[in-house]
């Protein structure tokens, strides 16, 4: 009886010890991969999204329209889009709702551009960002709320190439160079006013390499 109550105990404590050990900031100790299924929920069918739609069209950003996915556990991509070109070549861009791919494209676009012409006197020839759709907690913790991330609704950037090969990292760039400096507040301040949540490495040290950009919240920037 001792022995099974022990294993039952067991049996109910693995599952957090097995989350426990893939802890870290706010990427890793993804849940369990499940097998996504294609929503019942048509994707696209509200007047917003329509609208969204047309907005990404409009900006003459390439895209794919992606189905409505659900992956188990809260984890989704609802009215989503898959990124194809936004004029500067992004990496790891994965399944994003819409308005925070359209919000993405024109903070690329009308943000990161011109303030790289300004600052320093450069063309952006790549974003570098550490992903979108991701199934997991905020910062990666194995109990609480489930991350913007986990419903494709947030990016991750890290990084910028520029086209004389230099390459300015949030990690070292916002406490870099001063023109480093100006550039990433610069974005930093510009992305305040498109996402509703916008965290960068001042706020916490999960965010020490990384802006967050989500569109939960009402300017929340940090
Ligand atoms: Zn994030």
């Amino acid at each position: 009886m001792a022995l099974f109550r022990a294993l039952r105990l067991l049996a109910l404590a693995a599952p957090l010890l097995l989350a426990a050990c893939v802890g870290g900031a706010d990427r890793p100790a993804q849940r369990p991969a499940a097998k996504p299924q294609t929503s019942a929920i048509p994707a696209f069918t509200s007047p917003e999204a329509r609208q969204c739609i047309a907005d990404l069209g409009k900006a003459g950003v390439r895209f794919t329209p992606l189905a409505n996915q659900e992956f188990g556990g809260g984890c989704s991509a609802m009215d989503s889009v898959k990124l194809l070109d936004i004029g500067t070549p992004t990496s790891n861009l994965g399944a994003m709702t819409c308005p925070l791919a359209r919000n993405f494209a024109a903070w690329a676009q009308n943000a990161v551009r011109p303030a790289a012409r300004k600052y320093l006197g450069r063309e952006v020839v790549k974003i570098e960002t550490f992903g979108t759709y991701s199934c997991r907690n905020i910062y990666g913790g194995r109990s609480g709320r489930l991350s913007q991330h986990a419903s494709a609704n947030a990016v991750d950037v890290s990084a910028f190439v520029l086209d004389d090969g230099r390459r300015i990292t949030l990690l070292d760039g916002w406490k870099g160079s001063d023109d480093e400096r100006e550039f990433l507040r610069t974005l930093h301040a510009s992305a305040c006013k498109r996402f509703g949540t916008v965290l960068g490495p001042d706020y916490n040290a999960a965010h020490h390499n990384h802006f967050h950009f989500d569109m939960s919240g009402q300017g929340y920037c940090r």
